[in-house]
């Protein structure tokens, strides 16, 4: 133990060693607050903590997984596996299967995603007659949301004047119904969404103290990382946990809050030592992430926020590359650039895929990064699209599971009942929905005593109701006596779904299949990995609550080497040796939807900051002219951001804004790819960065779209065209993006040919002659 303690500053192994008592890390990135939180439960169970009384809250399933393996790698793996590690809502999802009986829930309740939730709101939105078009039933999700995370019932909402007031001046006077008749609907289900499983724990140690002070006996050390993204549900939890034994210790970074537009509070951090008594408060200063220059380039954005703690941070590591800033002319064309740079780097300093993360504000950004990484061959993985438990096929399997576990489940019923077709049609469905609404109860039972009830239906339609009520019965059986392999695998075909995917050729339909496959085996590997945690068989319901709350980071096994493509939201937590953040634009990043005040805008500088912060040794920066946004190809402004970092930390690849800011656009690559010898670059002159001029430049009204593409000069004198080039030592040559440079020196031969260069801007560089653009001049 007292090696892994060395291992970490002074600063660090103060808060480690401090066993007892609330405390509070505040620091910034990667000063080490993730890796104080893994040692600090090592060194509590080195003293004899129990590991059963050690709860630790993290961003992801991911996170708490490679933090119980380093704990693992310290005591010993049969200790570590008891440790209750996780996010919020798998722990406390745990928690309330045990407790569900309380709240009048099904142990076996289902977990409704976002996906569920939205079908459930659009069908109750289309059952009120209300016009969808207003009531949005992504919105209405969202305001529902908002009031579950604050901890706003039906009943607080019904008592509040001025929501509904709010409610009613955005036109939607009856979302109080909605929301209510939401409720309902899930507790008929045995269903709770994501926002209930911390709701309803809430609820539970609320309403009953003897749970309250079994939970808070268990949970005698609570941690919890990123803390400053805890909404006011995850906050009142841990506080209702914590307070027998006040031994909690918390680590965040305010200028990492990034989640205020889903109900996280700022003030959770700022308030902890009003929460509790004699809080002993840490700071981390040395980052050992990041180069000096990201390090000191983020210092300087996050200082641009009015609202923050101060905080120092600095780090004793090298200098490292400037930050590259690169312009493009479209989003295809920003796409070619990183993909081309990620190759270049690869070959030259001989790095895997997995080195490098493009990090982007929206999901819809990756489309053009992918299709560039594709043309180059690059293997890449998106996190957090649509996952792969969200696919139509993988939910329809998994609808049938749902059923067989919780057979009131209606959005699994509803998914699965017609499909594959049994001629059981919407107007049968809205009968059964309206009964079910009307005796208080669900579907599936109303279903099973349909005999009893008058719905006017034909004995055909009755017959096919009682045939699936059967079926999802002889499903259970199975499910008491063999595994969820099995049953999975029996479901599939007989349910006759994977008949009806196979009738579909096209490589869709073959995808598709082999998803249901893959499910398969993930089931299967389940099933493998309980048996050695627990000696027991798998149980399909804790498989179900698994794919619930994945979030895609979590399935990321590490095994396959692969560039990564996420949101910044999900990049949290994560370091990556190269990091692209692509769409440094206005009104992209930041938001155009976060412009209105100084607090969203601060929010997505934070934002920012995270983003930059994620890189070890290289950032870029990049930002397209003009990009394909909403099907229209719109003009855009390099981000403000940018500007915000200090010139010392930057290196212009392309021209500076003041170029061309406010230049009619040109060039646009509408019709196929840009002739990048439009540009060439002036002569650069010592200590300043080179200048780029357009053949524009000199005719700025000559702003005509191009109708036709251009074409392309014959190449000059270009070493990398000719496979041995006369190129030699003395030479002074051009690069496409270093500029004017002498050769060195020369080594290699053929296709590892490579030459040493000193440009006049950058200094001495080794490229491979095979991939680097040289002019000889
Ligand atoms: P973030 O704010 O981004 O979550 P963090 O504060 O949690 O960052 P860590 O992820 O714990 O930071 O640490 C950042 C990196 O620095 C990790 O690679 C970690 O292993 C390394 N590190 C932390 N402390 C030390 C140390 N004392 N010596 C060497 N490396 C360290
Ligand atoms: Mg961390």
């Amino acid at each position: 133990m007292q090696n892994y303690i060395s291992q970490l500053n002074e600063a660090q192994q103060a808060p480690t060693l401090q066993k007892d008592g609330p405390m509070i890390i505040i620091a910034g990135a990667g000063s080490g607050k993730t890796r104080v939180l893994t040692i600090r439960i090592a060194y509590l169970m080195s003293l004899g903590v129990d590991s059963f009384n050690i709860l630790a809250l993290t961003f992801t399933n991911k996170a708490a997984k490679e933090m119980k393996k380093r704990i693992a790698d310290i005591v010993g793996s049969s200790e570590a596996k008891n440790l209750w590690m996780g996010t919020f809502h798998s722990i406390f999802a745990k928690i309330l299967r045990f407790e569900a009986d309380k709240l009048g829930f099904p142990s076996n309740f289902s977990i409704y995603d976002s996906q569920d939730s939205v079908r459930l709101i659009s069908s109750i939105i289309k059952e009120m007659q209300l016009d969808k078009d207003v009531y949005k039933p992504k919105q209405v999700l969202s305001r529902i949301s908002s009031f579950k995370n604050s901890l706003i019932t039906v009943k607080a909402y019904f008592n509040n004047p001025e929501l509904q007031e709010a409610d009613a001046m955005s036109k939607k006077p009856r979302l109080g119904e909605i929301y209510q008749q939401y409720v309902d609907r899930c507790f008929k289900a045995g269903a709770m969404d994501f926002d209930d499983l911390l709701l309803r724990t809430n609820e539970l140690l609320n309403r009953f103290p003897d749970v309250l002070a079994k939970y808070q006996d268990r949970f005698r050390y609570i941690m919890v990382d990123e803390y400053q993204d805890t909404n006011h549900s995850q906050y009142l939890i841990v506080r209702a946990l914590s307070d027998r034994f006040q031994n909690i210790c918390v680590v965040g970074d305010d200028a990492q809050s990034i989640y205020a537009f889903r109900g996280a509070n700022i003030n959770n951090i700022l308030n902890f030592q009003k929460d509790y008594e004699g809080v002993q408060m840490y700071r981390l200063e040395q980052n050992y992430r990041s180069t000096k220059n990201i390090v000191e380039a983020a210092n300087a954005i996050i200082d641009k926020n009015k609202v923050k703690l101060d905080k120092v941070v600095w780090t004793a590591n090298d200098d490292g590359p400037p930050i590259r800033v690169h312009r493009s002319l479209t989003d295809g064309e920003e796409g070619r650039f990183v993909a081309s740079t990620i190759f270049e780097q690869k070959m030259q300093q001989q790095l895997k895929n997995g080195s490098f993360a493009i990090l982007y504000r929206t999901n819809a950004q990756s489309r053009a990064m992918e299709d560039a990484l594709r043309k180059r061959d690059i293997p890449y993985r998106i996190y957090g699209g649509l996952s792969f438990y969200q696919r139509k096929e993988i939910k329809d399997v998994l609808g049938y599971l749902r059923l067989v576990i919780n057979p009131k489940d209606e959005e699994a019923l509803m998914r699965v009942i017609n499909y594959p077709a049994r001629g059981i049609g919407n107007s049968t469905l809205e009968k059964l929905t309206v009964a079910a609404n009307h005796y208080g109860r669900s579907v599936f039972e109303v279903m099973e005593a349909i005999e009893r009830i008058d719905l006017k239906l034909t004995s055909g339609t009755k017959n096919k109701l009682l045939d699936f009520v059967t079926m999802i019965k002889s499903f259970q059986v199975i499910n008491e006596t063999q595994d969820a392999f099995f049953l999975a695998d029996h479901i599939a075909k007989k349910t006759g779904l994977i008949q009806e995917l196979k009738k579909d050729a096209t490589p869709e339909g073959v995808a598709r299949v082999e998803n249901i496959e893959e499910l398969l085996n993930g089931i299967r590997d389940f099933i493998e990995g309980q048996i050695e945690v627990d000696g027991a068989r798998g149980a399909l319901s804790e498989f179900l609550e698994d794919v619930a709350l994945a979030s895609d980071l979590d399935k990321d096994t590490g095994d396959d080497d692969r560039v990564a493509l996420m949101t910044i939201h999900l990049a949290k937590g994560l370091e990556f040796p190269y990091v692209f953040i692509v769409g440094m634009e206005e009104d992209l990043f930041p938001s155009a939807m976060s412009l209105n005040t100084r607090s969203e805008l601060e929010e997505e500088r934070r934002l920012f900051y995270v983003a930059l912060t994620r890189a070890e040794h290289q950032a870029y920066l990049t930002y397209a002219q003009s990009r394909y946004r909403w099907g229209k190809l719109v003009d855009s402004e390099p981000s403000r951001f940018i500007e915000e970092i200090t010139d010392k930390f930057l290196d212009y690849l392309t021209p500076t804004e003041t170029n061309y800011k406010y230049k009619p656009m040109i060039n646009a690559d509408i019709f196929g790819d840009v002739d990048k010898s439009k540009f060439r670059q002036q002569k650069p002159t010592n200590g300043t960065p080179p200048k780029w001029i357009t053949d524009n430049d000199p005719k700025p009204d000559s702003g005509i779209r191009r109708l036709k593409p251009m074409s392309r000069p014959a190449p000059q004198d270009s070493a990398a065209a000719m496979p041995d080039s006369k190129l030699a030592p003395g030479n002074v040559v051009m690069h496409e993006r270093f500029g004017r440079g002498q050769v060195v020196n020369l080594e290699g031969v053929g296709a590892d040919k490579k030459a040493e260069i000193n440009f006049e801007v950058g200094g001495l560089k080794k490229l491979l002659l095979r991939f680097a653009k040289l002019d000889v001049i």
